[in-house]
C-alpha cells in the first residue's frame, strides 16, 4: 500500500518555491582537483596495483594527523573491522559486546569470525553505547573479552567511561571511527581509543577515496600481521607459501590517490559540516525537536550528519512494520516519515536513523542489554529501549557540504511546515 495515498500529506505543499532542480543529498563526495593529480600520477608511473607512493603517503599522513602508531590502508572500512576482530582474537562461539544503534558493518565482521554479537543499548547524551548498559553486560557475561563501539554520525561516545568499564573487565576495545574521522575527545582524535580501530573512505564519509578504509593500531606487530593477512598471507619463500588464511583486502594505489587528494580538505569539510549543523540548530529553534547531541567542552564531533529527534508530545501516530510504514498526519504534530516524505517531494534526501541491530531480523535471536540490565529480546519487549526510541522519533537531515546556505534555508522552511 502506498502510504502517501492513505495519509494525504499536505504538509509543505504550499511553499512559494519549487522543488530543487538538482537533488540535495544526505552526504555525497566533494572533489577538489588534487585527487585527479594523484590518480594520474599512479597511472603515468604505472603503479596501478596495491603498491605505490599514494598508499604509503596516506598511511603516513593518517598516523601524523591522528597520532597513531601504525595505519594499514585497506579496500574498505569493513575489511579493517574484520582484521581488527581477528587481531582481538575473536573465536567461534565467543560473545562480543557491540554497539546496537549503528550501521551493520560495525559488527558483521564479528559474525564472519563465528562470534556472537551481544548488543548494548544506547544513551541519549551522544547516541552511542551506554557505559551503564555495558557494565550490566559484564555482570551478566563476565567472560566476554572484546567490545566493539562506534562514534555514530561523527559524534564521539562517552569514551572515558566506556574505556574504564572495558579496562576493569580486561576487555580489548575495537573502535569503529568510520563516520568520525577528524572528531576528537578531550583533544585526542577518534580512531585511537581502541587497541584496534577502523576508519572508512567510503563515498558518503567526511573524506572519500570512492572506497577504502584503514586499520589503525599502536601495536606494530599487529599492524604487520594485518598487512600480511590483507595481501593473501604469503610467507617469505620463493613460491606461494601459506601458513594461515589470507584476504585480498589491500587498498589500490589509485584509490589511495583520491584519499591523498582529499586529506588536505578534511578540516574544511568538518568546518562546512559544522556550519550546516549550527544552521539547522538555529533555524529549527522553537520547534519541539533536539539536534543530535554531543558532550560540549569534552568532545568535538566532525558533524558528519546532522540529525534531529522529535519530542514525544509532538509525534503524530506512526506505525512501522519490518518494511513498511504508515502514519496519521495531524496539525501541530509530525513524525520522521512525514518529514522525509515532504523533503523527498522537493528532491531532498534525508534518512531514518540507522535501525538498531536488536530490531533487525538477522539479529533477532541475539541478546540485547539495556542500562537496567534486562536481557531484552525482540519477543519480550515492545522496543521501549533508548535505541528504539531514537529510531522511532529521529531522522538524518541532508548534510551535504555542497548544499548552499540558501538551499538549507528552504529545507529548514520545509521541515518547519511539517509542524504546522
Ligand atoms: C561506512 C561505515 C562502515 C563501513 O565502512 P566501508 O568503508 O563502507 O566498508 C562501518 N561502520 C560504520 C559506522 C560506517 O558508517
Amino acid at each position: 500500500m502506498d502510504a502517501r495515498r492513505v495519509n494525504k500529506n499536505l504538509k509543505g505543499k504550499f511553499m512559494d518555491f519549487k522543488s530543487f532542480e538538482n537533488k540535495i543529498y544526505l552526504s555525497s563526495p566533494t572533489m577538489h582537483g588534487d585527487e585527479l593529480k594523484y590518480m594520474t600520477e599512479a597511472f603515468e608511473t604505472n603503479w596501478m596495483s596495491t603498491v605505490g607512493k599514494n598508499i604509503s603517503e596516506i598511511e603516513r599522513i593518517t598516523c601524523e594527523k591522528l597520532g597513531c602508531g601504525n595505519a594499514v590502508a585497506l579496500s574498505c572500512g569493513t575489511a579493517a573491522l574484520h582484521l581488527a576482530v581477528k587481531l582481538a582474537g575473536v573465536k567461534p562461539g565467543d560473545k562480543v559486546f557491540c554497539s546496537d544503534m549503528t550501521f551493520a558493518a560495525t559488527l558483521n565482521p564479528v559474525v564472519y569470525e563465528g562470534g556472537e554479537p551481544v548488543f548494548i543499548d544506547t544513551e541519549y547524551d551522544t547516541w552511542n553505547m551506554d557505559p551503564k548498559a555495558l557494565e550490566k553486560a559484564f555482570e551478566i557475561y563476565p567472560e566476554v573479552r572484546v567490545v566493539v563501539f562506534v562514534n555514530l554520525y561523527g559524534t564521539p561516545g562517552k569514551l572515558d567511561e566506556l574505556i574504564s568499564v572495558c579496562r576493569n573487565h580486561g576487555a580489548v576495545m575495537i573502535e569503529d571511527a568510520a563516520e568520525s574521522l577528524g572528531a576528537s575527545y578531550k583533544g585526542r582524535q577518534t580512531g585511537t581509543f581502541g587497541a584496534f580501530n577502523a576508519i572508512s573512505f567510503n563515498g558518503n564519509k567526511i573524506i572519500t577515496g570512492s572506497a577504502g578504509g584503514m586499520l589503525l593500531t599502536d601495536d606494530a606487530y599487529a599492524a604487520k600481521k594485518a598487512r600480511k593477512w590483507s595481501t593473501q598471507s604469503r610467507e617469505n619463500a620463493p613460491w606461494y607459501q601459506h601458513e594461515e588464511v589470507g584476504y585480498n583486502y589491500r587498498m589500490s594505489n589509485v584509490v589511495a590517490g583520491v584519499v591523498r587528494g582529499q586529506y588536505p580538505y578534511l578540516e574544511e569539510h568538518i568546518a562546512r559540516k559544522k556550519e550546516i549543523y549550527e544552521r539547522y540548530k538555529e533555524g529549527l529553534k522553537g520547534l519541539p525537536v533536539l539536534m543530535n547531541p554531543y558532550e560540549e567542552n569534552i568532545a568535538e564531533p566532525n558533524y558528519w550528519l546532522s540529525c534531529l529527534i522529535i519530542d514525544k508530545e509532538a509525534m503524530c501516530r506512526q506505525v512501522r512494520s519490518d518494511r513498511d510504514v504508515l502514519y496519521v498526519s495531524e496539525p501541530g504534530k509530525t513524525c520522521p516519515t512525514e518529514i522525509l516524505e515532504t523533503l523527498a517531494r522537493y528532491n531532498v534526501e534525508g534518512r531514518p536513523i540507522w535501525k538498531p541491530m536488536h530490531m533487525q531480523p538477522i539479529y533477532r535471536m541475539n541478546q540485547f542489554i539495556t542500562a537496567s540490565g534486562e536481557r531484552l529480546r525482540k519477543d519480550d519487549c515492545e522496543y521501549t529501549d533508548v535505541g528504539a526510541d531514537i529510531f522511532r522519533r529521529g531522522l538524518c537531515l541532508p548534510s551535504d557540504i555542497k548544499m548552499t546556505e540558501k538551499e538549507q534555508k528552504k529545507i529548514i522552511e520545509i521541515i518547519r511546515s511539517c509542524f504546522e
